[in-house]
């Protein structure tokens, strides 16, 4: 028997046995405000991690049990994606930040109502969002992204050289980062972050050196795009130059 988020107790399904080597159990220890709009939740293994990982990946957290009737019946209804701001194999502690938008969805709920005690089952570090030998780095996205883009600034290096974009709804919601920060901040002031030209034009104002260097662009899938398009059609990047990793869509539920 396990213990359910909500303090219940259900019967283990057998099939988690077979994806136990894939995930992690743990219990959330911490959660705090990161900005008005964004929510820090600190977790601890039961265990050790016997995974790796690598700044920028992301762990999908099980807030419904997929194996349950439920889960079964409503697939998309039950694991979201987030990325590890912060791991510390020796202590087994992670942090997830998730950014608190206005909307309805299942993590969403999850994230504003995390407290600690409860238990998630993790699925673990995933993904190619991940730095890449280059000249120089470009980031461009919104709160989302910055929760990838932070610990990849971490791991770039001293004498990296950074250019990037990060777009928030208005100064006291933009994502602290670590230091030295050198991402220009742009704020949409009520302006939707789909499709975003805000995020567009401050991209398009960057003054980048001539040739391409490596660009991850995170965030919303359309707004993405649209960045993309400008290095490629603009500035004459290459596609292989550009990481471009969709978080969210709208009308998408659940992207991973
Ligand atoms: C690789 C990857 C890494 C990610 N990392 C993070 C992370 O570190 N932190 C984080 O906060 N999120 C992250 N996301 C997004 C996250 O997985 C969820 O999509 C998000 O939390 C919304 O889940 P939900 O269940 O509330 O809404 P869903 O059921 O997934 O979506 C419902 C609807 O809500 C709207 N919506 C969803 N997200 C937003 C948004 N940000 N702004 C405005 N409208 C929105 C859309 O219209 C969508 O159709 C990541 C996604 C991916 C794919």
């Amino acid at each position: 028997m396990t213990e359910n988020s909500d303090g219940g107790r259900r019967r283990r399904n057998p099939l988690a046995g077979a994806l136990a080597k894939y995930t992690l159990d743990t219990v959330v220890t911490e959660t705090g405000p990161v900005t008005p709009s964004m929510r820090r939740i600190l977790l601890r293994a039961d265990g050790p991690v016997p995974f790796a990982w690598t700044p920028g990946q992301h762990v999908r957290a099980q807030i419904n049990d997929p194996l349950s009737m439920a889960g079964i019946l409503r697939p998309g209804e039950t694991l979201r994606t987030y990325t590890i701001w912060e791991f510390d194999a020796q202590e087994r502690t992670l942090e997830l930040r998730v950014h608190l938008y206005g909307g309805e969805g299942i993590g969403l709920r999850w994230a504003r109502t995390a407290a600690p005690g409860d238990r998630v089952t993790l699925w673990w570090p995933q993904g190619d969002f991940v730095l890449q030998e280059a000249p120089y780095h470009l980031f461009a996205g919104e709160e989302t992204a910055s929760v990838a883009f932070g610990p990849m600034l971490r791991a770039v290096g001293p004498s990296a050289r950074v250019y990037g974009v990060l777009e928030s709804e208005g100064p006291e919601h933009d994502p602290p980062m670590p230091v030295p920060d050198p991402l220009r901040r742009v704020h949409r002031d009520g302006a939707s972050a789909a499709s975003s030209t805000t995020l567009l034009n401050a991209v398009t104002a960057l003054e980048l050196p001539a040739a391409a260097g490596f660009a991850y662009l995170a965030g919303e899938a359309r707004t993405c795009r649209m960045v993309r398009d400008h290095l490629m059609r603009d500035r004459g990047w290459p596609k292989a130059a550009i990481k471009l990793k969709p978080f969210w869509a709208p009308g998408k539920r659940g992207l991973h």
